[in-house]
């Protein structure tokens, strides 16, 4: 170790990036990406057309970006307005603050609520786990309460334990995603009751990266909620996680906070342009939209059928796969062989808590991806030895 870095950095892995970094030689070069939750499809060529026709006459690469968004503000004000059914003032620029990714907000809400030692921030496993990693990186402590393995509701009486019990420092932030990763369920109302009973002293971060695909949102709720903060992100459904363009919604004084904290130019140019195009013409990507969900219900369907799987029902464009263990021990399967089976045959999807994680690809890949597990659960008694 160093002697000159902090030494709670010395246990801390660093996130392994994807894609790719652990592909191996013996995997095919053809592969269906279905590890990131990103959408299958780039952004159509006309809009690539529109965004390198900016870059060639409108990006002067010499000149400092855009540091006060004001655009790109407006623009995502407008859309969450539009998609949440609000009149068309209730949320304004000044309710918007954007990051280079919503990993950077969540970033930036952890120096601006914990440090110091001024607070904790709350979690509950599985999620997502960037919350608990920035925040650790930012020497933050991290407060974990279980879900219900059943439907992954979390443990609210541990959740409200903890809030009432927890000192030097106290939680100052709880972070929900709605809905969950890997999980894949919405919020539930019990949920949703308790993160309104928690005081205005405590943060409530509502992830709604995946709000595209479920179509619900907390946005409504924000004029009565001065300590809610919503984020979402150009990552999944608008097909921009090369851009690296996340947003958050919120009250102005606690908008105003965050761009107190961040870089003054945190977001590239490039990016800014691309998010642009992205919301003027989101009808042409959000229209790929109930492909997407439709090749969901026919996965689920189909993996349903497996008796050594448990599908979990999904408000998002992923999915999340469990073994029965009966069934599964006694036939030799494993998550582990299913997922290596998987990557050997060129198809990429997570292994994470307990089950898989699959995302919804183009409808070629979702055959290949069902084809796959239902050859190795055909023949896992004998190719597991
Ligand atoms: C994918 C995802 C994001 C997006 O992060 P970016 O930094 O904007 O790419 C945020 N939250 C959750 C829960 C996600 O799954």
């Amino acid at each position: 170790m160093l002697p000159f870095i902090r030494s709670d950095l010395a246990q801390l892995n660093a996130y392994k990036p994807h894609p790719g970094s652990d592909t191996t030689a013996a995997v095919p070069t053809q592969l269906d990406r279905l590890d990131t939750n990103e959408s299958p499809y780039d952004l159509p060529s006309e809009l690539k057309q529109k965004l390198a026709w900016t870059y060639q006459e409108v990006i002067e690469t010499n000149r400092y970006p855009d540091g006060g968004h004001e655009a790109l503000k407006n623009a995502i004000a407008q859309y969450v307005n539009e998609s949440a059914g609000l009149s068309t003032s209730l949320c304004t620029a000044d309710n918007i603050s954007v990051g280079n990714g919503s990993d950077e907000l969540i970033r930036s809400l952890l120096i601006a609520t914990c440090l110091q030692g001024e607070g904790s921030i709350l979690v509950a496993n599985p999620t997502f786990s960037m919350y608990g990693i920035l925040a650790k990186t930012l020497g933050i402590p991290v407060v974990t309460v279980s879900r219900n393995p059943s439907n992954f509701e979390i443990d609210l009486n541990a959740a409200q334990s903890a809030i009432e019990n927890t000192q030097h420092p106290p939680i100052r932030v709880v972070f929900v995603v709605h809905p969950n990763s890997p999980t894949a369920n919405p919020l539930t109302s019990s949920e949703l009751a308790w993160i309104k009973s928690l005081s205005e002293q405590v943060l409530v971060v509502i992830d709604e990266a995946y709000f595209e695909f479920s179509q619900t949102t907390l946005v409504n709720e924000l004029a009565q909620r001065p300590n809610w903060i919503i984020l979402r992100t150009f990552s999944k459904a608008f097909r921009l996680a090369a851009m690296r363009v996340g947003y958050c919604i919120a009250h102005p004084e606690a908008i105003a906070i965050l761009e107190k904290v961040r870089l003054p130019y945190n977001l590239p140019s490039f990016s800014i342009a691309a998010a642009l195009i992205a919301l003027q013409n989101r009808q042409i990507l959000l229209d790929s939209i109930p492909q997407t969900l439709n090749e969901r219900t026919k996965l689920i369907a189909a993996l349903s059928q497996q008796p050594a799987l448990q599908v979990i029902d999904s408000a998002a464009n992923f999915i999340f796969v469990r073994l029965k263990p009966e069934i599964a021990d006694s036939q030799n399967i494993s998550l582990k062989h299913l997922h290596q089976h998987l990557k050997n045959q060129g198809t990429l999807i997570r292994e994470i808590s307990g089950g898989l994680r699959i995302t919804i690809g183009t409808p070629e890949e979702n055959l290949r991806t069902l084809n796959r597990i239902q050859a190795y659960l055909v023949n896992s008694h004998t190719n597991s030895l």
